[in-house]
């Protein structure tokens, strides 16, 4: 028995065995949060996926695909994207662009914008190379920057001071130009631009977007441009492609996802167009990490998008239904976060909006000297008091910068009418027992 103890203690492992460029990045967001929402809460407002279900076509589709005659649907297609997919939205996104696009090289199918972002830092991003990422930021880019080696350089958009009396909107968030153009150096190899800005529901501006693409090409800087809200924008306001500006198609990836554009997260289909100068690099990255993605879900979005090609702009296309119902939820969220003085940002795009906390402050005293910001903690306390999560706004900053604006948290509004109403149910009670008490 010592014997077997001295061989098994001699087994132990003793030498590190984690890569050293995961330093750093093993904490998630969505992780904790993910958890704590199933431990604590009622109503769930906080990752962003819609409560309802995609439209009835497309699980049409998927079920036609998964029990029709063509038994090749269960096995691989094409490393890059299954042809008939890769097809319409070459199809599709030539349209959009005015461009002829090549399925074969200018669209690669991904696992979810998830993988597209990853091929695309893996295969840009060298060591000491530097990637600009506008403040507030979908999280993952900065450990998937780090992963490949790269640095993270952060631009923060400022909000503006607020009017009087007035509700804020997402566009009162803005790049200093001078700020902006101070970050690009001959380091920068790319920008991540993510319009419509997830947590702000920010659509960026054609003169914004002028400003992005002048300095990337002043600097032969690459942009990665993640579009996954792309239709999910208010008001009659306009999502620019970025790729469309002067030479700006030449050094962009467009990066979307079937997961928000369908209402279908969960099928994890996204997808890459860009020149093939670009996408063959991340070609690379592919086949020699996923491969492939699930043909099934690829063919039955390959129809979704094959029905909206046809309906493009008509009033039944689901692009056009999809903003009108998710505007409509938003104004009510945002008359009734007014109404219990959680004052929110009207998001222009998106199916977010962050609200601000500053008057629930008093019921989460806050905690001189803590590491953890604020709106972390009180979405915390929210959570586990009140059954609502929601994400706190500084989790979209990077490390130095998550007290810059602490007292924000996110909401997600693509859920069902009785989501809403519940989460409006707690949000009245919490506002009636602050003014009683
Ligand atoms: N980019 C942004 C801005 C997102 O908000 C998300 C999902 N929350 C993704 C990329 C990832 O999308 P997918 O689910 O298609 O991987």
């Amino acid at each position: 028995q010592t014997l077997f103890l001295s061989l098994s203690l001699q087994a132990k492992m003793s030498r590190p065995v984690q890569a050293r460029r995961l330093e750093g990045t093993d904490k998630n967001i969505w992780v904790e949060f993910v958890k704590l929402a199933a431990t604590y809460s009622t109503v769930n407002l906080g990752q962003g996926f819609p409560d309802f279900p995609p439209p009835d076509f497309l699980k049409e589709v998927f079920v036609r695909a998964l029990s029709g005659e063509n038994h090749m649907l269960h096995q691989y297609t094409r490393a890059f994207g299954h042809p008939p997919l890769v097809k319409i939205l070459a199809q599709f996104f030539g349209k959009l662009l005015e461009r002829d696009l090549d399925p074969m090289t200018n669209v690669m199918v991904t696992v979810g914008a998830y993988q597209a972002l990853f091929c695309c830092f893996q295969a840009f991003v060298d060591e000491d190379d530097e990637v600009i990422i506008i403040e507030p930021f979908f999280d993952c880019y900065e450990p998937m920057v780090k992963m490949a080696g790269g640095t993270p350089v952060f631009v923060p958009l400022r909000l503006k001071a607020p009017k009087d009396g007035k509700l804020m909107s997402s566009a009162d968030w803005q790049l200093d130009p001078a700020e902006l153009a101070s970050k690009f150096s001959e380091r920068t190899k790319a920008i991540v631009l993510n319009s419509p800005n997830n947590p702000l529901g920010k659509v960026f501006s054609r003169g914004e977007l002028e400003l992005i693409a002048d300095l990337c090409v002043k600097h032969d800087v690459l942009c990665i441009s993640d579009e996954v809200y792309e239709w999910l924008v208010y008001d009659g306001k306009e999502h620019i492609r970025i790729a469309s500006l002067r030479g700006m198609w030449d050094r962009t990836v467009i990066i979307g996802s079937a997961g928000k554009t369908f209402s279908a997260t969960g099928w994890k289909v996204g997808w890459t167009v860009g020149p093939n100068r670009l996408l063959q690099h991340l070609r690379t990255v592919h086949q020699n990490s996923v491969y492939h993605c699930a043909t099934v879900a690829q063919e039955a979005v390959a129809q979704g998008f094959q029905r909206e090609f046809e309906l493009y702009g008509k009033p039944d296309s689901y692009f056009v239904q999809l903003p009108k119902e998710l505007q409509q939820k938003r104004d009510w969220l945002v008359q009734r976060l007014d109404a219990v003085g959680m004052k929110p940002i009207i998001p222009e795009g998106t199916y977010f909006l962050v609200a601000d906390i500053s008057e629930f402050k008093s019921d989460v005293p806050d905690v001189p000297d803590s590491d953890e910001p604020y709106d972390s903690r009180f979405a915390k306390w929210m959570v586990k008091n009140k059954g609502l999560a929601a994400i706190p706004l500084s989790a979209f900053y990077c490390g130095a910068h998550k007290n810059n604006y602490n007292h924000f948290i996110r909401f997600c509004f693509a859920k069902e009418e009785a989501t809403l109403e519940a989460a409006n149910d707690i949000l009245q009670k919490w506002k009636r027992e602050k003014t009683s008490a």
